[in-house]
């Protein structure tokens, strides 16, 4: 048994790493080809168009960026001298693979406070990064096969995270009419025996938009009667606006409950995308064995992370409401601007800090040059002539829209909603 095993894993390793064997394979030409599902990944163009707006600025070009959903504000200082204090104090080793305690018991203080859920810590599972807790929560719930109904527009990750995991992604399309909202008429009409599983984003990155709590109801009754599990991704759930209110879809019983995995994590709401942590609650038996993956797989999120995340959700929160409050004022900006340009458009969005740019007027129009046929036109002509860079959402299930990002300065956005109107309107 032992011999096999060898074979299949550690003998390759071991014979690649020798200088003869490698020149044989060198020699060998063609090679045995590469992992299926792997070798089809997409790399993510919200990362890969950040990378590129990062490389025109750092070679001296006059480029203003919308694109990566990342706050701009630094990390607030409770929370960096609590990652200082954790180094000097030595918390610089392994911990358990699910997050350590204290962070757990912090993590299910908040739900409780702020949405009105109670879970225990070993309901709770942390993780590097909220990204990750979508992986490893996916990895648990899908076999191969099994169908995972994801509404479009979506955020560009969930659907090749459902593909990694061997899941038929199956999209149901919400309109700008309907708000980017799935209806549960919908989602009833394509449940069939493989569903697995719904996953949810409120508020929505790319659309910002937040379901009502009726609305999360109508959709969480079909699931229960499906016997479908929930991934609800909140973690924008801190950053509405106006006289919205949010709702976690946990809060909605105990039958919706039983059938919800919440994600969730630091990265937005205390400015912490670096850090990577992000969390999972759920069901204990769901959570013991995303504990378990992950203790084969990352082993602990960051030690130091861990205390500073810790800090984030058991110290004050006076930084978040300040952030949110700016986060709305640029909001409340770039939708006036932008619905006073010629041929543009967008909804006001009541969550995240993300717009939805509406271009299918301009479809047929000729801008600098370039006839316009979709998003993806639009963003190389806005890049090229217009030095602006957005996200078209062909990669978020939808071509006649690009997603600016207002996590950014206020200067900026008055700038690049200047050179939009002058491109749009001028060229
Ligand atoms: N979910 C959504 C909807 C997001 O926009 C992001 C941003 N990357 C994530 C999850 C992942 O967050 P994290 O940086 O914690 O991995
Ligand atoms: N969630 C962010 C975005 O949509 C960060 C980049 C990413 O992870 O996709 O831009």
């Amino acid at each position: 048994m032992f011999h096999v095993e060898c074979r299949g894993r550690g003998k390759p390793f071991k014979e690649a790493a020798s200088g003869t064997q490698f020149e044989r394979m060198k020699g060998m030409g063609a090679m045995k080809p590469l992992a299926t599902v792997a070798s089809a990944i997409h790399p993510s163009a919200t990362m890969s168009l950040n990378n590129l707006y990062n490389e025109m600025k750092a070679s001296g070009i006059d480029v203003i960026g919308f694109t990566c959903g990342e706050p701009d504000f630094p990390t607030p200082d409770n929370i960096n001298m609590a990652a200082i204090r954790a180094i000097t104090q030595h918390q610089t080793k392994y911990t358990p693979a699910g997050g350590t305690a204290e962070l757990k018991r912090a993590v299910c203080k908040r739900l409780q406070e702020d949405m009105g859920v109670s879970y225990q810590p070993n309901q709770i599972v942390v993780t590097s990064g909220a990204k990750h807790c979508l992986y490893v929560a996916l990895q648990t719930l899908v076999n191969d096969g099994d169908e995972v109904i994801l509404p479009a527009p979506y955020w560009v990750s969930y659907l090749e995270l459902i593909q990694m995991v061997g899941g038929v992604p199956v999209v149901l399309h919400a309109s700008e009419a309907e708000n980017f909202k799935l209806t549960p008429e919908k989602l009833e009409a394509a449940i069939t025996p493989k569903t697995k599983c719904l996953i949810l984003n409120n508020p929505s990155n790319p659309t910002g938009m937040v379901y009502t709590k009726e609305e999360l109801q109508a959709l969480a009754e079909v699931c229960v009667r499906h016997d479908l599990y929930i991934l609800s991704d909140e973690i924008y759930y801190k950053l509405v606006y106006g006289d919205v209110t949010f709702t976690s879809v946990a809060a909605l019983g105990q039958k919706v409950y039983d059938h919800t995995i919440l994600v969730n994590g630091v990265s937005k709401s205390y400015a912490m995308t670096g850090w990577r942590i992000g969390y999972l609650a759920g069901p204990a038996n769901i959570m013991k064995i995303c504990s378990s993956y992950l203790s084969h797989s990352t082993g602990n999120p960051c030690s130091i992370s861990q205390a500073a995340s810790l800090e984030a959700l058991a110290g004050p929160q006076d930084t978040v409401e300040s952030m949110r409050q700016e986060f709305e004022r640029r909001r409340d900006y770039m939708v006036k601007a932008m619905n006073e340009i010629k041929g543009i458009s967008c909804l006001k969005p009541q969550g995240a800090f993300y717009v939805m740019m509406n271009i299918s007027r301009l479809v047929g129009k000729t801008i600098c040059g370039t006839v316009i046929h979709n998003a993806d036109d639009f963003a190389d002509v806005f890049l090229k002539e217009g030095l602006v860079c957005v996200v078209p959402c062909t990669s978020f299930g939808d071509d006649m829209f690009l997603r600016w990002s207002y996590a950014t300065s206020m200067d900026d956005i008055v700038e690049g909603v200047k050179r939009l109107k002058a491109m749009v309107e001028g060229c």
